[in-house]
């Protein structure tokens, strides 16, 4: 039997060295698949070709044609294309909905002998933090089932730490990977916009959206990333020349937003902020200079996000009108079938996003709300670059609170659109961030993983890994469900 947390390096020399085939290692995912996925609801669906695709990979191994991913479980996120394979959103609306083409990076995956698991389990359309918003029900932490495992992408990353994959694609919008990365206890990247193609993503706002992986160690989050990325014709607003950065053979310098800190108190959590002290106490130790920035634009990132990410929903969700896919209710006349399909198809989270989008996108609002909102983006992604003059990475907590109790946000969408604070920034400049497991807080007799989140600028993938496996190479693994804590 394999061990829970074996990694992707680990599988990779197990495989090439045949002490252990695809096969197994899928057999062993699909065990701790069936002892959580009852209790955890990770996976929607676990793929019965993934035991073909295991002996597929297990060819080519003995072709030796290993490649980084072959054979490597994977789970995917239900809104990104399998051919074939149902793509919900988890939505009701598209339920029956099945994929007639190809991701760019499944076909990439494809292309290594990847073995996709199964379809993960997510908040409807990518619209939450939680994954309460799924029609398919609640994805509950693997620390603590009365806690959620955060969103949108938390069956991606629920369905790592239980060891039901050894990692996971999820999509990032507004934290939608890191987020609930730092809930679960694993790694989350949110890439820089344009260098992983979105052709084949069911989209939620297209400007800020990303595909990106999910992984037990930084290093397996960089393994996939270097898989998945590329130039894609297939994407109008994919990097044509990304200029990667090389990380600087030098003292390397971690930027603080100390005031946004400070001032926002009474929305973190004093756990959440002490350990977070103690990992920036940890990197100087470890090297780092540390300085405090300061970083004002941070404060208005979240309205400006709460402007254009729902305009930018109501404009793709338009094209879900019940005649093109999924569910489709037959009424005397097409303006009452579009409504009856879309009011009952969709929830109330996406529905109110729809509503918000088409208002502030409306003719005499359009300047004072969406205009506005993108000058205060650019702002932002210009405070960033002014802040990267004198730093190499920002720091922040990945979240302002450990992961929260089941139902304890859900009446009230505001608490629930706060705990955004520190990762929609990154999504509105298009700039990379990676969630570190950075130690816990006690809740009951439950330790609750919390994440730090490291900021680069534009194609600053490098840096994040080396400051991720600094960070990271302060903390033990424990064995149970890929939990990691300090030394
Ligand atoms: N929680 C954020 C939201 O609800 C982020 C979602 C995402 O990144 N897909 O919009």
């Amino acid at each position: 039997m394999i061990k829970k947390n074996t990694t992707i390096k680990e599988a990779q020399i197990l495989l090439g060295s045949k002490k252990v085939s695809a096969s197994e290692l899928l057999d062993s995912v699909l065990v701790n698949i069936k002892e959580t996925n009852k209790d955890i609801n990770a996976f929607l669906e676990v793929f019965d070709s993934a035991k073909i695709l295991a002996k597929n990979a297990d060819k080519e191994i003995a072709g030796g044609r290993q490649k980084p991913l072959t054979g490597i479980p994977i789970a995917i996120k239900d809104n990104i294309l399998i051919k074939g394979k149902i793509a919900s959103a988890s939505s009701k609306i598209l339920e029956p909905y099945k994929a007639t083409y190809d991701a760019t990076v499944i076909s990439k995956m494809k292309s290594q002998y990847a073995v996709f698991v199964g379809r993960t389990n997510m908040d409807e359309f990518a619209m939450g933090g939680s994954t309460e918003n799924s029609a398919f029900g609640v994805t509950k932490n693997p620390h603590d089932i009365s806690r959620v495992s955060g969103g949108s992408s938390g069956g991606s990353a629920a369905s790592v730490a239980v060891g039901g994959a050894i990692a996971s694609l999820g999509s990032d919008t507004g934290g939608s990977i890191r987020q609930p990365a730092a809930f679960c206890g694993v790694v989350g990247l949110k890439p820089t916009y344009g260098t992983v193609s979105r052709c084949g993503l069911i989209a939620m706002a297209s400007s800020l959206d990303q595909i990106g992986p999910m992984a037990q160690t930084v290093e397996d989050v960089e393994i996939v990333f270097n898989e998945i990325k590329g130039v894609d014709h297939m994407d109008g607003t994919s990097c044509l020349n990304p200029k990667w950065q090389k990380t600087p053979e030098r003292k390397l310098t971690i930027g603080i937003p100390k005031d946004f800190l400070k001032n926002k108190n009474k929305d973190i959590d004093t756990g959440v902020l002490e350990s977070f002290y103690a990992s920036i106490e940890v990197m100087k130790k470890q090297g780092y200079e540390i300085k405090e920035i300061s970083f004002a634009e941070f404060d208005s990132a979240l309205a400006a996000y709460y402007i254009i990410m729902p305009a930018e929903v109501s404009s793709n969700l338009a094209r879900i009108d019940g005649v093109r896919y999924g569910l489709s209710i037959d009424e005397k006349n097409l303006t009452s079938s579009y409504s009856h399909t879309r009011g009952c198809g969709f929830g109330k989270e996406v529905r109110r996003r729809i509503l918000l989008g088409t208002f502030v996108l409306s003719a005499g609002y359009y300047d004072s709300y969406y205009g506005n909102a993108n000058l205060v983006r650019r702002h932002i992604k210009s405070a960033f670059s002014e802040a990267f003059i004198d730093v190499d990475i920002i720091a922040t907590p990945t979240t302002p609170t450990p992961a929260f109790k089941i139902g304890e946000k859900t009446k009230n969408p505001i608490l629930m659109y706060l705990e955004d604070l520190f990762t929609v920034p990154v999504n509105l400049a298009g700039i990379p961030a990676i969630s570190v497991p950075a130690g816990s807080v006690l809740r009951g007799d439950k330790k609750i993983p919390l994440g730090i989140q490291f900021i680069a600028d534009s194609f600053g993938e490098d840096l994040l890994f080396k400051v991720g496996k600094d960070m990271e190479s302060v903390l033990e693994k424990d064995d149970s469900r890929g939990e990691k804590r300090f030394n």
